[in-house]
């Protein structure tokens, strides 16, 4: 079974747009990034539009193609009815690629010309076909990638949310393995860098967060004649039934150890916590010197209880707090945190949000999950909070 085991997103309204128009959703399952336009502020309002439709959650039917296909159409529907009762926004629209993973595959749904790509393995794969002007060219062989992406004529696309009542949604699944990494960009990454690029930027990286701030950093500085937005995510296997922690190696060279990852782009949680008492890691009673010994001889027995003793101890209280996770709440969605659910004196908490979910923490029907912030192993915690995605196929209520 896969798991989204960090996640990155960031849009950034590049160097020549007064404003941006992009938007982005990052909630594990469910990723995308949605491009708008219209004039006065009306592209904003159409993709901001097709991002909250899928922050109410994917409709009850199967399979995921249906699903995703579904709610993009009704996205459609909220864009379309505003753009005709608001004169406006009449003519807005936005693009949508949605990328929704499964236990074992990603199902992608897409309009316009907002890219997902998959890195695996040292190589980049695109997922998604554009639906533009100029990606029909290329397609027929009258200009190449290259032209294509300074062609005056680049921005138009051929189809798009908002536009008509109805839309045609491309829709595919494929399998995933552990390690990969998934991208989800507007046209104002593609259109100013290259695939190569891309590519040369995601090897280079040290951790997602480094690969989406390199992504945006060369998108501006090619120009940035776009608003930019990158959804970056790693899978990974959970290995169901385990009960130790296990390590899982991936194929790129961005890891979560590297990194503090999305953490770091969400605030500091608070779950509820408990006073530690009394600390586990002290050290036991050193034993009694012997005061017939000399000063120099009770130096080195201090030094040898500090290094035989302390050290080991500290070490090990160390990997004991690394490896227990805990299952709680960020910011209203259910969240898998590492460490000790336990706050020190002076605020030093014992732990740090290792995931977020999609799923709120009021759909949960047994709140106690949530609050009783049992210790459990990395592969409980998930396993437990996958199967609360899964009961509520990240419907947020
Ligand atoms: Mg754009």
């Amino acid at each position: 079974m896969l798991r989204v085991a960090e996640s990155f997103h960031r849009t950034d309204t590049g160097r020549q747009r007064k404003s941006n128009e992009d938007a982005a959703y990052s909630r594990a399952p469910l990723f995308a990034v949605a491009d708008g336009m219209g004039g006065a502020q009306a592209g904003e309002v159409a993709s901001g539009v097709a991002v909250e439709t899928l922050g109410a959650g994917l409709p009850e039917t199967a399979p995921p193609e249906s699903q995703l296909a579904e709610v993009v159409q009704e996205a459609n529907g909220r864009i379309h009815a505003l753009s005709r009762t608001d004169e406006r926004r009449a003519g807005m629209g936005t693009t949508m690629t949605v990328l929704l993973v499964g236990e074992d595959e990603v199902t992608v749904a897409h309009v316009g010309d907002s890219r997902a790509y998959v890195w695996r393995a040292g190589h980049l794969e695109r997922l998604t076909d554009d639906h533009s002007l100029v990606e029909e060219y290329v397609r027929q062989g009258r200009l190449t990638p290259e032209e294509a992406r300074e062609h005056p004529q680049r921005s138009i696309i051929t189809r798009a949310l908002g536009p008509e009542a109805d839309v045609e949604v491309d829709t595919h699944t494929r399998p995933a393995h552990d390690g990969d990494v998934f991208l989800i960009c507007s046209d104002g990454l593609t259109t100013m860098i290259g695939e190569d690029r891309i590519a040369e930027v995601l090897a280079a990286a040290r951790s997602l967060e480094d690969a989406g701030h390199a992504l945006i950093d060369a998108a501006n500085d090619a120009g940035g004649r776009d608003n930019i937005t990158v959804v970056l995510f790693r899978l990974e296997e959970v290995v169901l039934g385990g009960g130790a922690e296990t390590e899982q190696p991936t194929q790129v060279s961005m890891r979560a150890e590297d990194v503090r990852g999305a953490v770091a782009t969400v605030q500091r949680p608070r779950p509820e916590t408990r006073r530690l008492d009394p600390i586990p890691a002290s050290a036991p009673d050193p034993p009694a010197p012997d005061p017939s010994r000399r000063r120099r001889s009770r130096l080195w027995g201090v030094a040898i209880v500090v290094a035989v003793v302390l050290v080991p101890l500290l070490g090990g209280a160390y990997a004991a707090i690394n490896a227990v996770y805990f299952v709680g709440t960020d910011q209203g969605f259910v969240a898998i945190y590492r460490g000790l659910p336990y706050e020190l004196p002076l605020g030093v908490e014992l732990y740090q949000l290792n995931y977020t979910s999609g799923v709120r923490a009021q759909a949960v029907p047994q709140p106690e999950l949530l609050t009783d912030h049992e210790w459990r192993s990395r592969d409980q915690a998930y396993e437990l909070v996958g199967g609360v995605e899964r009961a509520q196929g990240a419907r947020v209520p």
